[in-house]
Parts: C-alpha cells; structure tokens; sequence
C-alpha cells in the first residue's frame, strides 16, 4: 500500500495543483469551513447551500472562489476511495495544519456530530494515523442558525 507521507511530509498524492477528481454532490467545506464576509461561523451549514451546490454560485463570496481542495479532491493515488467522499463519510480532510513538535498534521473536520466515530469515519483515520498524525475536529453539537444578514443564533 502506498504511503500517505513520505519523508516527514505529504507526498505528492496530495500535492497535485490540479484535482484529479471533481467535488461533485458534495458541499462539505460549505459547512465545516467559516465564512467571515457572510458571518458564516465553521461547523455550521451555509444558508446559501442547496442541492446542486451553491444557491448564489455567481455572487458567492470571494473566500469561497478561492482554490480550495480537500484531500479527498487531491488523491491522485486512489488511497482515499470514492465511497470516503467528504459528505459520504461525513469528514473533510486537510492537511493544514502542524502540531506543536512540527510533524505534518492532516485535520479530519466532521461534517456531523460524531462522523469520525461512525465505522466508516472510524476506520478512515485508523488508516491515515498510520502514517501520518490525524487531528479530529469536531462539529458543533449546538448548531449555530445561520441567518441570511449573516448573524449567527446559537440555538
Ligand atoms: S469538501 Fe472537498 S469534495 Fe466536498 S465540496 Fe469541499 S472541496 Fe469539494
Ligand atoms: S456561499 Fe456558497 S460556496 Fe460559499 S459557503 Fe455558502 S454555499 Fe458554499
């Protein structure tokens, strides 16, 4: 099996520029991801998401123009499959973040509270933390109401 790291960094099954694979039904970072110009907190659904995506794609903030991919997007190998689709398996993996001691850190955001303990999530992460240290972010368990003026009510 190929390896996710490789020297103490990610290899280049997650550093390719251009996605091998297309976001297709998923909106995952639409929830695990803050908006601040839409006042949009992390963790919680944007209002602007719909079934086929974004409901105000045209006019949708800059943040969410720019060129982000998950991991799952980046996998030029095939080592996350088709079924661990962010909004399939309920996690967003990232690879932004380091921990303390330095050593590349991949995130795993949950989509839905307990995601990363349901056995698809579970068994995700148990393969990653092989080779590379995996921090779960969990997903609110107090949901934020997001309004379209973009203040947010904790419910
Ligand atoms: S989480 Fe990944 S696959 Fe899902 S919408 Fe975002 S970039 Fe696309
Ligand atoms: S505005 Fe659109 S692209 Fe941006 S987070 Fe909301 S649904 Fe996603």
């Amino acid at each position: 099996m190929t390896c996710v790291v490789s020297g103490g960094a990610p290899s280049a099954v997650f550093q390719n520029p251009i996605p091998p694979r297309t976001c297709g039904g998923c909106t995952g970072c639409c929830t695990v991801m803050a908006v601040g110009s839409i006042g949009k907190p992390a963790g919680t659904p944007c209002v602007h998401a719909c079934h086929e995506g974004c409901a105000i794609y045209e006019r949708r903030p800059a943040q969410c123009k720019s060129d982000f991919y998950c991991l799952w997007m980046r996998d030029t190998e095939g080592l996350i499959g088709e079924e661990h689709r962010p909004d399939r398996v309920g996690l967003v993996l990232t690879d932004d973040s380091r921990s303390p001691d330095g050593r590349p850190t991949l995130v795993a955001r949950e989509i839905h509270p307990g995601a990363a303990d349901r056995s698809k999530g579970r068994h995700l992460i148990e393969f990653l933390r092989q080779f590379v240290r995996v921090t779960i972010v969990p997903a609110r368990s107090e949901p934020v109401v997001m309004t379209v003026e973009g203040r947010g009510l904790t419910r």
